[in-house]
């Protein structure tokens, strides 16, 4: 398969380009050869995929629900046939691992389509009694959705906005990030043969430029949005200014109680896929672990064990465990933290360095990074890193360690281990957090809603909920009688 795509843009139903627009490279995290170049949209590109999309916008949302849902069936059907060389795409763009884009990119995308597909005709209002007749209510699309995208999970991130907004009705334009344009592309592509008409799904390229016109345009009524808090409050202002709906799925700073009566190599495993996976590049990551003081030695004794144990690599290669991160900027920026929590007085307990991988030196790695010793008030236990750095502390109470788990404007996720289950359900019920796990982290499947508390987003995707987030209520009053004279 060839990685270059035919055009930047898939709007209409096929590959546009403009060749005017700024060159942007995509490149392999693990070696930072640059594998695509795609151009940036323009406002005169918005403006056509907006008219394409209002085109399909028509068409589409005359269909029967059945009809929709079985154009998002077919859609998760071939992504499914094609998986292996998605997940190869997935992993040249993003840089993980194709044990992880095996599964968590093009079949996620493929399960949120048959989801929501399953849904497109079962969508419900109410029907109230009235006075002298009936009053009912419908959920109706908003028009067009605009999708901007981060670059962690790209076509994951397109599937989960596209299922639900499509299911209602809707037709999107969506922006990948910049640094990883190409999987979304084969995501039109493959709607396209699904059956959606053209225009119902478009893919634009660009940087926060492009998104910045394609959110503020007066032709987008709702604006779906995931990526980082700071781009976030900038994109639902400029939505807010004309009053469009938004979804906002943010970042987050999740904690993690491991409780003195957890299953420790549980809650250790729970740890790790929490702060590694992905080389730390997800939003849920309870990159704040709090471990109860009286078993704090065995958990950090375990830790150190599998951390040890995992394998960074070729991302192409099955048996690597951990990528690199996504580019070289990320890299920085995960580095300036970890020197930020040596300067803080943090324990670096484990990694933290660069290592060493015969023939990928300039590919974007970091070591799977502990830091112990980790107070509250350090930057590195109240930012987003967005990398494998994972902070250790210590905790004696369950009171004070809720107190301190909420202490955060962020409120993505949370998670706790312990075998008393009175403990986690009270624990889950005080936790500031729109996902909670008990007794595992950031497993995740399409079935129930998934967004933030707070800071870290509006809205929700995936579930029943998310279809309240891509339709608007009508409210009928039906009459049956004459009316009697109001004068
Ligand atoms: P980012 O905020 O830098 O960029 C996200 C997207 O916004 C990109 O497509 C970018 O081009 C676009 N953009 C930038 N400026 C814009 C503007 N002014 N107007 C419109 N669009 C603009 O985020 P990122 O670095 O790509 O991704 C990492 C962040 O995403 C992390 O904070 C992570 O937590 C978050 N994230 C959240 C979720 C979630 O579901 N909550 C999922 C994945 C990632």
């Amino acid at each position: 398969m060839p990685i270059q795509p035919q055009a930047s843009h898939y709007i209409g139903g096929r590959y546009i380009e403009n060749e005017t627009g700024e060159p942007i490279d995509s490149r392999f995290p693990a070696t930072g050869e640059v594998i695509a170049t795609v151009r940036a949209a323009d406002a005169a590109i918005v403006d056509q995929a907006v008219a394409a999309a209002r085109k399909g916008y028509e068409e589409w949302s005359a269909m029967s629900g059945a009809d929709r849902g079985r154009v998002l069936c077919a859609a998760a059907r071939i992504l499914r046939d094609r998986n292996e060389e998605l997940a190869m795409l997935e992993t040249m763009d993003t840089g993980r691992p194709l044990q992880e884009t095996r599964v968590a990119d093009a079949a996620s995308a493929a399960d949120c389509l048959e989801f929501f597909g399953g849904m497109a005709d079962k969508i419900r209002g109410e029907q109230i009694s009235g006075e002298e007749g009936f009053i009912y209510t419908r959920r109706e699309p908003f028009g067009i959705c605009a999708g901007i995208g981060a670059w962690n999970y790209p076509i994951q991130n397109a599937g989960w906005k596209a299922a639900p907004a499509l299911a209602c009705g809707n037709a999107m334009i969506f922006k990948p990030s910049e640094t990883t344009p190409l999987s979304t592309l084969k995501l039109a592509e493959i709607l396209t043969e699904a059956g959606a008409p053209d225009g119902v799904f478009n893919v634009i390229q660009g940087r926060g430029k492009t998104g910045q016109l394609l959110a503020e345009h007066p032709g987008v009524e709702k604006v779906s949005f995931t990526g980082s808090v700071p781009t976030g409050l900038k994109v639902n202002a400029s939505a807010a200014s004309q009053l469009k709906h938004t979804t906002m799925e943010l970042g987050g700073k999740s904690p993690l109680i491991v409780y003195d009566d957890a299953d420790i190599e549980s809650a250790v495993i729970g740890a790790l896929l929490g702060n590694f996976y992905s080389t730390g590049q997800v939003c849920t990551n309870c990159t704040r672990v709090y471990v109860h003081e009286t078993v704090m030695d065995q958990f950090l004794a375990q830790l150190s064990e599998m951390t040890r144990r995992i394998r960074i690599g070729d991302p192409r290669d099955p048996e690597t465990q951990m990528g690199p991160l996504v580019s070289d900027t990320q890299l920085a920026a995960v580095m300036s933290y970890i020197e930020a929590g040596k300067a803080e007085g943090a324990h670096l307990f484990l990694g933290g360095g660069r290592p060493a991988l015969p023939g990928l030196e300039d590919g974007s790695f970091i070591e799977p990074t502990i830091f112990t010793g980790v107070r509250d008030e350090m930057r590195i236990a109240r930012e987003e890193i967005f990398g494998p750095v994972m902070c250790v502390m210590s905790f004696a109470g369950d009171e004070e360690v809720i107190e301190r788990a909420n202490n955060t404007a962020f409120g993505l996720a949370a998670g706790v281990f312990t075998k008393d289950l009175r403990r986690a359900h009270r624990t889950a019920d005080r936790l500031q957090a729109g996902i909670c796990w008990i007794n595992n982290f950031n497993v995740y499947t399409v079935q129930p809603p998934f967004g933030g508390f707070k800071k870290s987003g509006i809205g929700r995707e995936n579930g029943f909920a998310a279809i309240e987030y891509y339709s608007q209520v009508k409210t009928v009053f039906v009459h049956l009688e004459p009316l009697a004279p109001a004068y």
